[in-house]
C-alpha cells in the first residue's frame, strides 16, 4: 500500500493472520494491530510484544468486554448505551479510562452495525454517559457500502465527516481528545483519506487477501 499523509494512522487488521506475519510488519516498524474476534485477540496480545497497540474492530458483545479491557487500546465499534456501560464498568474494575470509537451507520446495506446520527447525539447528551468516568470517546468509526460505485462511497464517507464535525461541535468542543475519525479499508482507504480520515483500518493490502 502507498505511504499515508501525516495525521493518518494506520491500524493493520492483522485478523486471521499468523502471529510470524504481524511480527514481519512489528519488524518493519508498525505498532498498531486491529483484530475481530476476542479469543484471537488475547491469545495474540499475550504472545507479542507489549508495546502493540490492539485495537478491536469487531463487532463487540457485552460479556467479553472483560477480555480485553486492561489492555485495549482502541475500540472502535461501539454502538450502543448498553455496550458503552459495560465497557464503563469494565474500565472502572480495570482503573483505566477505555478509549473508543462510536461506530456510525453509513452503508445502505441494512446488516452493518451502528447508530444514526439522533442515536447518536441521543447517547452523547444522555445522563448515563455523562456520568462515565472510565471511558474517553475519541471519535467516531463507520464503513461504507461493499460497492464498486466510487461516488457513493465518497458521499457515504463525507455524510461520516460531518457527522463527526457536528458531534464535534456540539458535545466535544472542548475536548481535544476527541479527534478521530476511522473509516477506510483495503478498497476504500484512500477516498476515505480524502474526506478527512485519520485512522485508516487496513487488512488485505498489507497481509494479503484472508482464506
Ligand atoms: C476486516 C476489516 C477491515 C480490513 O479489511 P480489508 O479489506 O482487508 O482491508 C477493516 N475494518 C473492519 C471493521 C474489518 O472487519
Amino acid at each position: 500500500m502507498e505511504q499515508l499523509p501525516a495525521g493518518v494512522k494506520l491500524c493493520a487488521v492483522s485478523k486471521t493472520k499468523p502471529e510470524a506475519q504481524l511480527m514481519e510488519a512489528y519488524a518493519a516498524g508498525q505498532r498498531i494491530f486491529g483484530e475481530n474476534k476476542i479469543q484471537e485477540l488475547v491469545l495474540k496480545q499475550q504472545h507479542l510484544p507489549k508495546d502493540i497497540q490492539w485495537h478491536y474492530i469487531g463487532h463487540l458483545q457485552r460479556n467479553k468486554v472483560k477480555f480485553i479491557a486492561p489492555y485495549v487500546s482502541l475500540i472502535h465499534g461501539c454502538d450502543s448505551l448498553r455496550l458503552l456501560e459495560k465497557i464503563e464498568q469494565e474500565g472502572e474494575k480495570n482503573n483505566r479510562k477505555i478509549e473508543v470509537l462510536l461506530q456510525i451507520h453509513i452503508a445502505k446495506e441494512q446488516s452493518k452495525f451502528g447508530l444514526t446520527k439522533e442515536m447518536l447525539f441521543e447517547l452523547l447528551a444522555s445522563e448515563s454517559y455523562r456520568n462515565m468516568n472510565f471511558i474517553e470517546i475519541r471519535g467516531l468509526m463507520g464503513m461504507a457500502t461493499r460497492t464498486d460505485n466510487l461516488a457513493e462511497i465518497k458521499s457515504e464517507f463525507e455524510q461520516l465527516a460531518s457527522i463527526y464535525k457536528e458531534a464535534k461541535a456540539r458535545f466535544f468542543s472542548e475536548d481535544s481528545n476527541f479527534s478521530e475519525l476511522s473509516m477506510g479499508m483495503s478498497g476504500d482507504y484512500k477516498i476515505a483519506i480524502g474526506a478527512g480520515s485519520t485512522i485508516v483500518r487496513v487488512g488485505s493490502a498489507i497481509f494479503g487477501t484472508r482464506g
